[in-house]
């Protein structure tokens, strides 16, 4: 509805400049580092690339996509006529044991050594135009369930010390191929975003006797304004601490290791707050949302890792439509982030989205 004459002093639109500045530092616990967050920056000329969204009306079927049902792979392997989700070793891998057993030892005080695990490509639906956000809670709850089989599975490889589970969306994160899919690298060796974050919750636990993890949902629902989802197992939310410009971290709001400890009603609620966190992205600038995805879980290498919160984050490269969150300087050079949006307006844009995706609501 169109103000009236009256109200129209009552609804102008709050200008940036109106706005509180928000101009500080804020620590990032899990991290250990501190972000930058000059909100105050978001409005400044750009001249810069941008970047088009990806073909969103792909056909359900792709005669050339290796990774459609019935279709042959670069490798010569074809593809089953599967249904579900379905999983097969990458026919590219960064690790696997086809890596040679010995190479030359280099250099004092360099070290190698072999590239040993296991590279998997995980198809989330037979259909090539299916996202996420556009799939039914129940076939996300499918992804979870591959994800907890995939984790206790590759686990219980004596060489396998850590599970990086992760999906990569859109072609501003490299991927051209929209038929839905993640990845799965089961390595050798342990990551250190996960390391990083091991090590906090382990010095946090020590030092206050309380669960770092916790006391962030704790914070998040105490503020409120940042909080995206939440039911009675899980809580989705854009962190205080938040990097990117639309951030969210999707968490079982009980502690465990590794995915592959939730209880079903725990994987249900998760599959939820993926569905609705997924669907508040694209419904955002209408268009598919781009990120990447990493499941954090603790490593496998049959430590005891009880004070590790797993969660799922989601990392978008966008700030604005179009717009690529470019990393230079600070984020490349100097390892901390810039973040030039305030993680309490992002939340809000997230928030205010509905929860029916624009493509349904349209045909509906
Ligand atoms: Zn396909």
């Amino acid at each position: 509805m169109r103000p009236t004459s009256g109200s129209v002093c009552c609804t102008r639109p709050v200008r940036v400049s109106d706005r509180p500045r928000l101009w500080e530092e804020r620590w990032h616990p899990l991290r250990e580092e501190w972000v930058i967050v000059a909100a105050h920056r978001q409005t400044r000329p750009w001249l810069g690339q941008t970047v088009g969204v990806q073909e969103e009306r792909a056909p359900e079927y792709q005669p050339d996509c290796y990774l459609c049902p019935g279709n042959s792979r670069s490798s010569g392997a074809v593809n089953p006529d599967y249904h579900g989700v379905y999983v097969f070793d990458n026919d590219h891998p960064c690790v696997g044991g086809d890596a040679p057993e010995e190479s030359t030892p280099p250099q004092t005080p360099y070290q190698s050594r072999r590239a040993d695990g296991v590279a998997r490509v995980m198809c989330y639906a037979p259909r090539h135009d299916l996202t996420l956000a556009r799939m039914a809670t129940e076939d996300i709850a499918g992804i979870v369930e591959t994800w907890q089989q995939q984790t206790r599975d590759l686990a219980a490889r004596p060489e396998v010390k850590q599970v990086l589970i992760f999906e990569n969306k859109g072609e501003v994160v490299g991927v051209s191929n929209p038929h839905p899919h993640g990845q799965i690298y089961a390595t050798n060796f342990t990551w250190k975003t996960f390391d990083t974050e091991l090590e906090a919750q382990c010095r946090y636990a020590r030092e206050t006797g309380r669960a770092l993890f916790a006391d962030i949902i704790g914070a998040e629902r105490r503020d409120g304004r940042r909080l995206i989802y939440e039911d009675e197992h899980a809580i989705a939310f854009v962190p205080y601490f938040a990097r990117y410009a639309y951030e969210v971290y999707v968490a079982p709001t009980r502690r465990v290791p590794h995915i592959s400890a939730l209880t079903d009603a725990e994987s249900e609620s998760l599959a939820k707050a993926l569905k609705d966190v997924t669907v508040r992205y694209d419904n955002l600038w209408r268009q598919p949302f781009p990120y990447v995805m990493p499941l954090h879980q603790a490593p496998t290498d049959g430590g005891s890792y009880d004070d590790f919160h797993f969660y799922i984050g989601f990392l978008p490269p966008l700030r604005r439509p179009g717009t690529v969150k470019y990393l230079a300087g600070p984020e490349i050079g100097g390892g901390n982030f810039l973040s030039d949006t305030s993680p309490e307006e992002k939340a809000a844009e997230l928030r205010a989205q509905s929860t029916v995706h624009y493509r349904e609501a349209a045909s509906g």
